[in-house]
């Protein structure tokens, strides 16, 4: 679904990606895991066009991700950053339905849509008239995925989509989201800094350290490592 051949992306003098080479399979879901700084958000913002290589190439599909077709290439990919990453000043029906009304979608099919995707994200109907600032951590997170369904991607990239919750709602979460990927049968690509919730939640496993892969493959094999 992707590939990062021999990637590389500083920032002034700081290593963000040093020759990354990576493949991410279709109908999977893939965890970059590893510690602070190690480059995990920056290969996922990359995914989406959000940060370019100094050097190397992406490719989504087999091809070059392109600044010319960034949009219709986004349309094919969610994406959801802790908190939900919701605009303030929307409601959580507002946040949800804006891409879809820009693309001329209808009332009907809008509502359809958002009803079929909260049922499925188990967010209750009344939270969706509210504003982000007065809904709990959890329910923006909810909202945020959502917002990322609406258009039925092909992928769905979540970058530390839990990093924002108390222990147990974040357990709960895991528990939901782990169905609803089987569900969705998408391909995921997760950033997470909790190696147990990257195992729980995805297969294969990549793990960054400066920048750089140490080690990628099934779940299994990477978390016997001595
Ligand atoms: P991770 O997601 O694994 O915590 P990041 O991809 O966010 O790591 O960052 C990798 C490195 O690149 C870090 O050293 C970080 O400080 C640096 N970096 C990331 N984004 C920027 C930016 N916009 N400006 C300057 N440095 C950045
Ligand atoms: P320009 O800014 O000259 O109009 P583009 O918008 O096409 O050119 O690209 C700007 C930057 O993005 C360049 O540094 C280019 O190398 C990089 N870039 C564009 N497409 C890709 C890609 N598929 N993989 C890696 N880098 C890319």
């Amino acid at each position: 679904m992707f590939e990062l051949r021999h990637v590389s992306r500083r920032y002034g003098s700081s290593v963000a990606l040093e020759d990354v080479d990576l493949r991410i399979e279709a109908g999977r879901s893939t965890a970059l895991i590893g510690p602070s700084g190690a480059g995990k958000s920056t290969v996922l913002r990359m995914l989406i066009g959000l940060e370019w290589p100094d050097a190397g190439t992406v490719l989504f599909r087999g091809e070059p991700l392109q600044r010319a077709r960034l949009l219709e290439q986004r349309r094919r990919i969610g994406y959801v950053i802790q908190e939900g990453g919701l605009f303030p000043h929307l409601t959580a029906a507002g946040n949800v339905a804006l891409l879809a009304r820009t693309l001329g979608w209808s009332r009907a099919r809008i509502d359809a849509r958002v009803q079929e995707l909260a049922a499925l994200c188990r967010l209750p109907g009344d939270a969706l008239r509210r504003y982000p600032a007065e809904l709990s951590g959890g329910q923006r997170q909810r909202v945020g995925l959502i917002r990322a369904l609406m258009l039925d991607p092909e992928v769905l990239l979540l970058d530390e989509p839990l990093g924002a919750l108390d222990p147990i709602i974040r357990h709960e979460l895991q528990a939901q989201m782990r169905e609803l990927f089987a569900t969705l049968g998408k391909t995921v690509v997760l950033v997470t800094h909790d190696v147990a919730e990257a195992a729980y939640l995805a297969d294969p496993l990549v793990l960054l350290r400066g920048g750089r892969v140490v080690q990628q493959g099934p779940a299994r094999e990477l978390l016997q490592a001595p």
